[in-house]
């Protein structure tokens, strides 16, 4: 959720170049065009960080049975973390708040970084 947040964010910083060049050379598609080559190289290298930076943790959610106690409520899995890449784990492991919070402590002790509460 945060990266999709800092990409909308991202969307936002586009605003300016767009509303520069529309306004410097009007608003044909030629402008536009520039207007977007603009951005394009500047925020190529700004979505390379929102996609691939380790800064941003990576939650994954659903419904369902927990993994570790068995109760059916909303399950959490963190997916990605610096130094922690599950994301393509093969039988990935849903826990209930209650595990979820065990499960991040057990991570924190080997040093991994995870940021929101701990039990
Ligand atoms: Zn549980």
């Amino acid at each position: 959720m945060n990266r999709f947040i800092l990409y909308l964010l991202r969307w936002q910083l586009s605003t300016p170049i767009l509303w520069l060049v529309v306004r410097q050379l009007g608003a044909g598609i030629i402008p536009t065009i520039i207007a977007n080559v603009v951005g394009g190289c500047i925020f190529f290298w700004v979505d390379k960080f929102i996609f691939t930076s380790k800064a941003v943790e990576l939650w994954q959610l659903k419904k369902g049975k927990c993994d570790r106690c068995g109760k059916l409520t909303d399950l959490w899995r963190l997916a990605l973390t610096e130094g922690y890449d599950k994301r393509s784990e093969k039988y990935p492991k849903y826990y209930c708040m209650e595990c979820s919070l065990t499960k991040t402590n057990e991570l924190r002790r080997k040093g991994i970084k995870v940021r929101g509460k701990s039990k």
